[in-house]
């Protein structure tokens, strides 16, 4: 099927009587008719559902339909972005290790990486996005486990060099995670460039709607983990579940059959079958909305560039951008909705401008169905000084547009009466 298609049909196909539409699946636990029957599922709980902690009929519908998506073998919804990021690190990571990413990724993600995970004992080197292979490879450790980084990169806007990267990865013998959040798998599907796991924050284009903060996990099923010898973790014995060996007993999926069983056992970042529900009816429309983000996106970018009044902009679909080249390999059919730019006159000419918008909404959200703007400067950066800014290279004149499914004439008439207030 092609994903038009699979949007709509994949994860659930309701046989004879069957509700056409997956239901939610409002309830905690599963009955069996016999203790044996339940001491076998617990024995493989791949045989059946056992707690709503990890495993639901509503969000395993979602999870089947996003591995189809993305061309993997299986997926693990989480509560949000933020706990699939953590989940698939520390799926693979053990306190005393380390891992590379690309310095071009998402502010929570830096602050997960740089901080939080480094309290846990876990060390990440961020390395340039435009790095050569070599480059890469001259971090690798011996405790190296994996290299991180963003299709699109939020808000950079940055391309990332998926097989450059997934290169580099493999000749070390260490899978390749990409954030594909902002291309989503209409846009790009990062598997077939050597990507070997997938994270998403659904909250996004996914969702589409601004109803539902989550995240997944999408495993290809490609990396040879035994072959790697670096992850005993999935090629040893598992003491905390009677001793089975992920690579042995899943040879399909070992890696998110161990996310599952023994991380998300453990720290229960599950959906509520209610958000797995919303989040599913984002995705039906999700093969119709990409383009049309795209269009108006590229239209919008065109447009502000062409009014002299900002000092730079980024945006991988204009042919002036730097990644532009990259942007025609990975993402042909567009490169989703979100510009960044910077007005002349700095931090109170953007704060001006962004004032001035009467359609575009102020808010802490991007990828939204309606156009919004963020100023860096003044919100998700705001405790930083001047100097602070300039160092962490954001410019305090900077707004990130989410350019949304408004009439696009619409969106550039706003645009346009806030650039007559400057
Ligand atoms: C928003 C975002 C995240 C975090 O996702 P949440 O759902 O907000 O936790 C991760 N990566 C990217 C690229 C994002 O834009």
């Amino acid at each position: 099927m092609k994903i038009e298609t699979q949007v709509l049909h994949e994860g659930y196909s309701p046989k004879n009587g069957e509700p056409r539409v997956m239901p939610i699946y409002q309830s905690t636990t599963y009955v069996y008719n016999s203790t044996d029957a339940v001491a076998d599922v617990f024995d493989d709980p791949t045989l059946g559902m056992i707690y709503s902690r990890f495993e639901n009929p509503t969000t395993d519908a979602v999870e089947k339909k996003i591995a189809a998506l993305e061309g993997g073998i299986a997926a693990m919804c989480t509560s949000s972005g933020q706990a699939a990021t953590l989940l698939a690190i520390l799926n693979i990571c053990d306190s005393g290790d380390h891992f590379i990413s690309s310095s071009s990724i998402y502010g929570g993600t830096v602050n997960l990486f740089a901080f939080t995970l480094k309290k846990m004992g876990i060390e990440c080197t961020f390395v340039d996005v435009d790095a050569s292979k070599e480059d890469i490879l001259k971090e690798i450790k011996p405790n190296t486990k994996l290299i991180f980084g963003e299709t699109i990169a939020n808000p950079a806007l940055t391309i990332l060099d998926i097989e450059k990267w997934a290169d580099a990865a493999h000749s070390a013998g260490i899978p390749l995670i990409v954030d594909n959040t902002f291309a989503t798998p209409v846009l790009c599907r990062p598997f077939e460039w050597g990507a070997d796991i997938i994270i998403h924050s659904t909250s996004k284009y996914m969702d589409g709607h601004a109803v539902q903060v989550g995240g997944v996990i999408v495993d290809s099923g490609k990396f040879d983990w035994k072959k790697s010898g670096k992850f005993k973790g999935l090629t040893e014995p598992d003491e905390s579940y009677h001793g089975i060996i992920y690579t042995e007993k899943y040879p399909d999926a070992p890696y998110i059959t161990k996310a599952r069983m023994q991380l998300m056992r453990d720290f229960g970042c599950y959906p509520a079958a209610n958000s797995s529900f919303l989040l599913n009816l984002g995705l039906e429309t999700l093969a119709v909305r990409m383009p049309r983000y795209c269009e108006n996106a590229l239209k919008v970018a065109q447009y502000i560039e062409s009014t002299g009044k900002v000092n730079s902009i980024k945006y991988a679909g204009l042919e002036s951008d730097p990644h532009h080249e990259l942007a025609k390999k990975y993402l042909p059919d567009g490169v989703c909705g979100v510009i960044s730019f910077s007005v002349n006159g700095g931090r109170e000419t953007a704060v001006k401008f962004m004032d001035s918008l009467k359609l575009a909404s102020n808010e802490v959200h991007v990828a939204d169905i309606r156009t919004c703007v963020l100023n860096p400067a003044s919100a998700t950066h705001r405790q930083l000084t001047e100097e602070q800014l300039v160092a962490a290279g954001i410019d305090p004149g900077m707004i990130r547009l989410s350019v949304g499914l408004e009439n696009v004439d619409d969106i550039i008439a706003d645009l346009a009466q806030a650039f007559a207030v400057i």
